[in-house]
């Protein structure tokens, strides 16, 4: 009758998120990152994977399609 954790988060994965690679701005290291495509415009500061700077991320998504994104370093 229920449905699994596990495939619960598949079903979230594929219709909610969106994976998106991009060069991190400071190590230049491919990275990846997960996109919610429900949310139309969106800025916020997310660590790097590699090497854990604060990276400035700017996403804008049109009918769940990702149409804009940036990267950007942080001056500390
Ligand atoms: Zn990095």
């Amino acid at each position: 009758m229920f449905k699994k954790d596990t495939q619960l988060c598949i079903f979230f994965y594929f219709y909610g998120m969106v994976e998106h690679y991009f060069t991190c701005p400071y190590c230049w290291e491919n990275i990846s990152m997960l996109l919610d495509s429900s949310v139309s415009k969106q800025s916020y500061v997310e660590d790097c994977e590699v090497c854990c700077n604060p990276i400035q991320v700017t996403s804008e998504f049109m009918d769940t399609e990702l149409i804009a994104f940036q990267v950007d370093s942080i001056e500390q």
